[in-house]
């Protein structure tokens, strides 16, 4: 270690992004991309006066993208707050929400942001393991004393835990805050959103990366009580206050404007799963039942670290984590149905290899 690092940065846990080669030289299936532009809204909307626009700061408030996304899903702008990303209001959260005294609990596996966020703030980090079929199972939750990180459906195994459990934990404890990240949910899975009103310790995360095609626009938000939002803006007015830049809220409002769009390109990758998780099945593959936009799979025939190694060879970019429990098995993103071909090809070739 350098010896012009401070302790604090010592401890630090960073997280490890999945590659992003800058050329086009693979199928890119391994960071939960979509495979589809974004809206057509986006484009017009991000126009050259626009552009001209950007020697001014963007708009604290960001008010033009939260109320467009308070219309979207039914609520007030004072139950919206926008991040450069969703990992950036992650880490709101767990600066307002975790601390001494306060700490907090997630799943063994899981997004890894929430291991580097816990440690970036130094905090008391309780991992609870999955069930062996690794279904997060609430009970063993219910008495943990402090805030609750859940992301459902769960990355990197896609599975999902029926919003009726969620409710159990928020109400177990009403003084305990629970972060449910939806990063995935507009692939099939139920949403928690519509328990906002009725639980003022529920924040739900979502992010414009995955479902809405601006992954490289970095747009994330919160849909929370107007109290758990206050506390965030505290974080965020004492960190970024700037946090949007000027083309982002305006790309995210034309984003979730366009509904029609938002729905044909769910609904493609939903059906490009469905026959992505048949063909791997005919070939052998064990697939957890994914309610994501990727699914998590396994064949007994060749090992994970191997799969990833010789599909990478041949141009197929998958994620693989060399971790306890899950490294027999291959994280695949669902792109479009001709990517899906390419490695159903490519997988149904190596297996008659080895
Ligand atoms: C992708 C992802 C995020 C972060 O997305 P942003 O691009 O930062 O908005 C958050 N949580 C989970 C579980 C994710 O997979």
């Amino acid at each position: 270690m350098s010896r012009f690092l401070s302790k604090e940065a010592e401890r630090l846990a960073p997280y490890t992004p999945g590659e992003q080669p800058q050329d086009a030289q693979y199928v890119k299936l391994n960071t939960n991309e979509s495979p589809f532009p974004p809206s057509p809204r986006v484009l017009k909307a991000l126009s050259r006066a626009e552009l001209l626009k950007l020697n001014l700061y963007s708009d604290p408030t960001c008010a033009a993208l939260n109320s467009a996304i308070a219309r979207r899903y039914e609520l007030q702008p004072e139950n919206v707050i926008t991040g450069n990303g969703s990992d950036e209001l992650l880490a709101f959260a767990f600066r307002a929400f975790c601390g001494q005294g306060k700490g907090v609990a997630y799943a063994d596996i899981t997004y890894g942001f929430y291991k580097s966020q816990a440690a970036f703030f130094g905090l008391d980090a309780t991992v609870i393991p999955l069930r062996e079929d690794f279904t997060l199972n609430v009970d063993d939750y219910m008495d943990f004393p402090g805030t609750i990180f859940i992301a459902n459906p769960n990355a990197p195994t896609g599975m999902a835990v029926p919003r009726a459990d969620i409710q159990r934990l928020l109400e177990a404890d009403p003084d305990r805050v629970v972060i449910v990240d939806e990063a995935y949910v507009d692939f099939g899975a139920e949403s928690c959103v519509p328990m906002i009103y009725r639980y003022d310790n529920l924040l739900v995360m979502q992010t414009m990366s995955k479902s809405r095609s601006l992954a490289g626009g970095r747009v994330g938000f919160a849909l929370g009580s107007a109290e758990l939002i206050a506390a965030l803006n505290r974080v965020k007015y004492s960190f970024n206050p700037y946090n949007v830049n000027r083309l982002s809220i305006i790309a995210g409002a034309a984003a979730v404007e366009d509904e029609p769009y938002f729905q044909a390109c769910t609904g493609a990758i939903q059906n490009n799963r469905a026959w992505t998780v048949r063909e791997l099945e005919a070939l052998g593959f064990t697939v957890l039942p994914s309610q994501a936009n990727f699914i998590f799979a396994k064949s007994d025939r060749i090992p994970g670290g191997e799969l990833y190694r010789k599909l990478k060879e041949n141009g197929i970019l998958v994620r693989w984590f060399d971790a306890d429990r899950v490294r027999d098995y291959v994280r695949v993103t669902i792109g479009s149905l001709e990517q899906m071909a390419a490695l159903v090809d490519e997988a149904a070739r190596l297996l008659e290899e080895v």
